[in-house]
Parts: structure tokens; sequence; C-alpha cells
């Protein structure tokens, strides 16, 4: 007799998710239609973990369920007509209806030709054992476990195995998908699954850059990225990527060391900018081309490598802050981040968390109009005042209203390009 689930769906679904998963089984019986939660959330659902992405597979036509389910509540409804896929989006959470299907590949990394099937098509086509569990969801097999490829047994030992030999060759993007999980879960490469991994390894060569780079978005989402990134130059798959990609120690500290700084730029593309901080600019924009990087990240990834190269500069005690500005005023944020977790000269390191800290968002009190109220006639003069004033706020040299209108007064009468003011003493001022 199959394993009944229902006492776990029953304890770890969302009660509102949990009602309305019954109604849908409800409703697709009246249909004579099959119905099942599959895929990561059954695995989730077993180890306790939350995950809301609720995918339901149909056997019969999935659009006309989820029709019928949107005439009975408030749900919002998508259809994709040609993939035989309806979303419901409720209020806190969404549904995700699929027909089964089968699929079938043309040759190594094609996408798949797909028509509708049965639920063992359905699961035969997924990636591995712990993702290919079913869950009855009609009310008389309310809550049973079909369980073809022995996930649950893989799941207590802690393993992630493909469900054919071929499966690397079909789908490389399953690589990068298995290490993924590994650590995610903390889970092993069951040992003929990673002899395959091995021997398929180069098939990540049949596989769009897109679907690639989209792989290793999700990998840098990921918790602890760098221990999936190390797992992959030790299985040859980052080599793939790229030949001169590197994910060993020194990356797992800065890494570490990039999520203790918390959420000043978006951590993933940190997380990016470091893993190419060591090619050489032909390398990254061969990376760039081999994953076709969207334009925030080649900007990034650019300017990280830029940067780098003039780090040198950044090195010298007694700069002033102005000085420190104008060498990286234009860089982004991420770049700038990424130079001073890899820089190895603590001052350098520095200057570079002044700027992002503070420096950045110094700005005068005056502006242009302000100039203009002030007699300065419109014009070049303008622009070459407001930079005198930024430079003596950047360095201390005024703090108040008044001292920027003297400083104005001042310019405004004498050539722009003397210093402003002489004799203050310049120091990395604290209230700016
Ligand atoms: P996650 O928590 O990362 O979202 P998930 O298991 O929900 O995990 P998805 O990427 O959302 O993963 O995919 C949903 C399901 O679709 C998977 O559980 C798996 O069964 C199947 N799947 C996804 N990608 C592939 C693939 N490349 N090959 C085969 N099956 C896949
Ligand atoms: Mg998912």
């Amino acid at each position: 007799m199959p394993e009944n689930l229902s006492s776990h769906l029953e304890k770890y679904l969302p009660l509102p998710v949990l009602a309305l998963v019954k109604i849908a089984g409800k409703e697709a019986s009246e249909l004579e239609q099959e119905l099942y939660l599959v895929g990561g959330v059954v695995r989730d659902l077993f180890l306790g973990r939350a995950n809301f992405d609720f995918d339901l597979v149909v056997e019969g036509e999935a659009i006309k369920l989820a029709r019928k389910m949107a005439k009975d509540s408030q749900a919002k409804l998508t259809i994709h007509s040609r993939f035989g896929t309806a979303k419901l989006d409720y209020p806190s959470f969404s549904l995700d209806l699929a027909t089964a299907r089968s699929e079938t590949y043309s040759k190594p990394g094609a996408l798949p030709t797909v028509k509708p099937g049965s639920l063992k098509d359905d699961l035969v086509r997924r990636d591995f054992s712990i993702n290919a569990m079913a869950l009855h969801l009609n009310p008389q097999r309310f809550g049973e476990l079909i369980d073809l490829y022995h996930g649950k047994v893989d799941l207590d030992n802690r393993l992630i195995r493909i469900l054919h030999t071929k499966s690397f060759i079909d789908d490389a993007t399953r690589i990068l998908r298995a290490i993924r999980y590994e650590q995610r879960l903390d889970f092993k490469l069951e040992a003929e699954t990673e002899k395959l991994l091995r021997r398929d390894v180069a098939m990540l060569d049949t596989i769009s850059g897109d679907r690639k780079r989209h792989e290793l978005e999700l990998i840098l989402k990921e918790d602890e990225p760098e221990r999936i990134l190390r797992l992959a130059e030790e299985l040859g798959v980052l080599s793939q990527l790229h030949p001169s990609l590197k994910g060993n120690g020194r990356l797992a500290k800065t890494f570490a060391k990039a999520r203790q700084i918390g959420k000043r730029t978006s951590l993933s593309a940190l997380y990016l900018c470091l893993l190419i901080c060591n090619l050489n600019e032909k390398e990254n924009e061969e990376f760039i081309s081999h994953l076709n990087f969207s334009k925030n990240s080649v900007q990034a990834m650019r300017q990280t490598l830029q940067l780098k190269a003039q780090l040198h500069n950044l090195a010298n005690p007694g700069m002033e802050p102005s000085d420190i500005y104008r060498l990286l005023h234009g860089y982004s944020a991420t770049a700038i981040q990424a130079n001073a977790l890899v820089s190895e000269s603590p001052v350098t390191s520095q200057h570079l968390n002044l700027y992002l800290n503070k420096l950045r968002y110094v700005k005068p009190l005056l502006n242009g109009e302000d100039l203009k109220k002030m007699g300065v006639p419109a014009g070049p003069k303008i622009g070459d005042i407001l930079n005198a004033l930024q430079k003596a706020k950047l360095d201390g040299e005024v703090r108040t209203r008044k001292d920027e209108e003297k400083l104005i007064n001042g310019l405004r009468l004498n050539c722009v390009c003397k210093p402003p003011l002489s004799s203050s003493k310049r120091q990395i001022p604290n209230n700016i």
C-alpha cells in the first residue's frame, strides 16, 4: 500500500494553501482529472523546510481546472496556452498548474520536445529522485505518495541521484543544479551520479549561455555560494564556465566577509564581481560573452577590473577626501565594494570604505539655483564653482551654509582655479 502523507500535508502546508489544494483535488475529481503536488515542495515537506512554490501537475487539462478554480475564488488567473500551464495568484501565495507532460530530447542540450502525458511521464523527465516525488490530491487518495525513483530513501540517506545515465547529457543545467542542491541541503552526490557528472561535465558546452548564467545566478543566491563554487572547481564544472575561474580558499574568505558587511549592495551582484576579480580583462570579456550577462552585471564586472588596475593610486595614507572622491566617483558601489574586500592594502580598503560609507553622499547645502540667486551668471562658471564647493565640503573646509556662501563670494570674484580656502586644517570630517 502506498505511503500516505496526509498528516504531513495537514501539518506543514499553510492553512489557506491546505484548504485550497483540498478544493483543487475535489474540483479535479469533478472534471475526472487526477491532481498532484510535485517537485521541490514535496521534497521540502519531508525535510520540514519552507517552500512557497506550490507546483501542481494535472493528468488532464491544467488550464480547464485552473479556470474552474478561478471562477470559484478571488484568484487572479494567468494562462500560458502554448505550454498548457496556468498560475493562480491568491493574496499571499500562488499555485502553478501544469498539464502532465512527456519530454524527449532531439540532441544534447536542445530544449525538449514536449507533449501531454501521464504523471509517470512527468516524473521521468525530472532532474533528481528527491525532486521526482508527487502527492495525490484527489479526495479518495489525498496524501498518497508516488515515489517511482525512491526519492524518499535518497532523502533519508541525503543523496542527490539522477534518474538515468543520460540525464546530464540530455540537459547539462542539471550539473549546476546538482551541486546547488548538494550544498544547500548538505547532501552528497550519489557515487554513480558523481561519476556521470564528471564524465559529462563538458556537456555544459551544449547549453546556451543564458541557461548557464541563470543557473550561476541561482547559485549566487544561495546562502553560502562559495561552498558550491569550491565543489564546482573540484568537479571541473567551474572551468567549463571559464578556464580561469577559481573557487578556492581565498574566494571563500571574501564571500564570507561580503556577508558580514550587510546590505549595502546586492549580495549576489557582489559575489559575481568577487568571482571574476582574478580574471584579466580579456578573460572577463570572454566570460561575459559566453554567459551573456545583463548590462548591469557587465558594467559592475568591467568596473571591478578597471578599478583594480587603479588601486595603487588609493594606497597613500595622506590622501585628501576629495582626491579619493575624484578617483572613485563614477564607479558602481558593487565594483568599489568588491575591491575593498580583495585589496591587500589596509589603507586602500579604508579609502574605498570611506567613499562608500560617507564621501559618496557628501553634497554642499547650496546648489546651482542658489548660486544664480547669489548673482553668479548662468554658464560654465556655475559648474566650476559647484565643483570647488564640493571639494571644499569633502575636505571639511566648509560646514555651514554661511561657510558655503563665503566661499562662493570669494570664488565669483577670483579665478575659480585658486584653492578655495587654504588655512583650515584638512581632516576627514566626522559630520559629513
Ligand atoms: P527550488 O527550491 O530551488 O525552487 P525546486 O525543486 O522547486 O527547487 P525549480 O527550479 O523550481 O526547483 O523546479 C521545479 C521542479 O521542476 C524541480 O523540483 C524538478 O522536479 C523540475 N526541474 C527543474 N529544472 C529541471 C531540469 N533542468 N531538468 C529536470 N527537471 C527539472
Ligand atoms: Mg521552485
